[in-house]
């Protein structure tokens, strides 16, 4: 398999990156800004390249070619993504740039990287697209998380249009969709609330790890479960059972 991840130089992308390249898997992996860890850059099967979801054009630029490639990914991992919060009484301009941003990032990205990838997919035949929504899409979010929830809710409807459009042309496409994962990302929760309250109403008494993600994308990846097609993949340590 060659796979592409966005997100990969921290949190559950390292996570992802770190298992595929265990398995001998040949990855692009995109990050912001970040460098990439230099466990990945000393790895020959490893190429790191720098973009910008929240400017289109850095996302055409950089990564539209790699579809264009002789050889290009044939599993697509969308997992970068922000969490930015904007309170219902704050200014409408304030709280309308919150939503651009988030659904530019979180869902229009991801959206668009998958079309290039279908389109090359679908003359070769195989895919399989994996997206990391989250269960805020199920179980929605606090208040000032309004747009991530509905972001990540778009990401999955998203992935069900994908899978019943592209099953013909010998396409899979999941989502996985994460409870709290020990990274960057939940760490101003953990910081605000503290790791015994965000467990409460777990069946573990531990924050999720970001391995068990990567283990569960690295397994999708491996092709073995094509007809899983369009289903949902919670991680949340039995927090919202569905
Ligand atoms: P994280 O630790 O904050 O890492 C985010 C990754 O995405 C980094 O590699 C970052 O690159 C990249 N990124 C952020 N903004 C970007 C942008 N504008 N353009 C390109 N890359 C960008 O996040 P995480 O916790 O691993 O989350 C990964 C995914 O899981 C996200 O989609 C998130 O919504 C989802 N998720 C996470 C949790 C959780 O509790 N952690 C729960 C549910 C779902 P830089 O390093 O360069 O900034």
């Amino acid at each position: 398999m060659y796979v592409l991840v966005t997100g990969a130089s921290r949190g559950i992308g390292k996570s992802i990156v770190r298992c595929l390249l265990a398995d001998d898997q040949k990855v692009i992996g995109t990050a912001r800004s970040s460098e990439f860890p230099g466990e990945f850059t000393g790895n020959e099967n490893f190429e790191g390249l720098h973009v910008d979801l929240a400017k289109p054009e850095s996302l055409t630029n950089n990564l539209k070619p790699i579809f264009e490639r002789p050889e290009a990914p044939n599993v697509l991992v969308n997992n970068a993504g922000i969490f930015e919060d904007c309170e219902f009484d704050e200014d409408d301009n304030d709280w309308l740039s919150n939503w651009d941003k988030t659904l530019q990032v979180n869902l229009r990205a991801p959206a668009l990287l998958s079309k290039w990838a279908l389109n090359r997919w679908k003359k070769e035949r195989e895919g399989f697209l994996i997206n990391i929504s989250s269960r805020a899409a199920y179980r929605g979010d606090t208040r000032e998380y309004a747009s991530y929830a509905a972001s990540k809710g778009g990401l999955v409807a998203f992935t069900k249009s994908v899978a019943r459009g592209y099953g013909e042309f010998g396409i899979s496409a999941y989502s996985i969709a994460p409870g709290f994962i020990k990274t960057d990302m939940a760490m101003e929760s953990i910081d605000i609330y503290g790791e015994d309250y965000l467990t409460r109403g777990m069946a573990f008494d531990e924050i999720t790890s970001p391995e068990e993600v990567g283990e569960l994308v690295a397994f999708l990846a491996s092709g073995k479960v094509p007809h899983m097609t369009g289903s949902t993949f919670h991680i949340n340590g039995g927090s919202y059972m569905i």
